[in-house]
């Protein structure tokens, strides 16, 4: 698994590249896109990207505690045995933090909608990790996102894009929703000439359990717009995959 804190978003629409010093992101552009925010992803390093604004008390703790509880007697297991005696409470604690995506019920909200310049090309932001629940087992899957639009008349703010999908991963989820869904808020939040998210993670369900497919990944896609079409998806799926390539590389341009 890769370390949050280590990891880069990387950033590119059409055009050359642009550092920025203050954040984590890799930004490519054609210079006319600014990146509009200047806090770094602190989120990541928490952990907890919604306890600024989620709310959290909604949680019944004392649910979770009794459940796990009894899970760990319908095992065989001894509940007040030393070692497991906190368990409950640990569990509960986590369940309080893995889940509390569920106090946003309207995540795309959480992206900044801001006016775009004119004629802004392919932006993708790539690279975004997350950590999310398999609602059919209780077990952990996670990946990495990939998010590209085509501005309209709108853009957000880059790391917005990495707060919703941490904000939409954290409640249980399946992977193919969670594709669906951060296409879905884009769009109704920017409403962008196209939008295309791409997803690849791996789930515990798969390699711990069951098949025991070590190393195995899923790959999910959804498409709107622009980006609905297979052959206009291929050309981005191409940019996602080998954009890195451009990366040491200043002086190239990216059609
Ligand atoms: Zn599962």
């Amino acid at each position: 698994m890769e370390d949050r804190e280590s990891s880069k978003l990387d950033h590119y629409s059409s055009g050359t590249l642009e550092d920025r010093e203050s954040s984590k992101l890799d930004h490519y552009s054609s210079g006319t896109l600014e990146d509009r925010e200047s806090s770094k992803l602190d989120h990541y390093s928490s952990g907890r990207a919604c306890s600024a604004r989620g709310n959290e008390k909604n949680m019944d703790k004392q649910k979770i505690k009794k459940a796990v509880k009894m899970i760990l007697e319908a095992i065989g297991e001894n509940p007040d045995r030393q070692s497991l005696r906190k368990t409950p409470s640990r569990v509960a604690e986590m369940y309080e933090e893995l889940f509390s995506g569920l106090s946003f019920p309207a995540p795309g909200g959480l992206l900044k909608v801001l006016p775009a310049e004119k004629n802004e090309g392919t932006v993708i932001v790539r690279n975004i990790p997350f950590y999310s629940m398999c609602e059919h087992h209780l077990l952990p899957f996670f990946g990495k996102a990939h998010i590209a639009y085509m501005p309209y008349k709108k853009v957000a703010g880059l790391s917005k894009f990495a707060r919703l999908v941490d904000v939409i991963a954290a409640r249980p989820q399946v992977q193919e929703r969670i594709t669906r869904q951060i296409a879905s808020f884009i769009w109704e939040s920017l409403q962008p000439r196209g939008i295309f998210v791409l997803i690849e993670a791996t789930h515990f369900c798969m390699t711990m359990r069951g098949i025991k497919k070590d190393g195995s990944s899923v790959v999910t896609t959804c498409g709107k717009g622009i980006f609905a079409n297979k052959k206009t998806q291929s050309g981005i799926i191409s940019l996602m995959v080998h954009a890195t390539y451009y990366k040491n590389d200043k002086s190239n341009k990216m059609g």
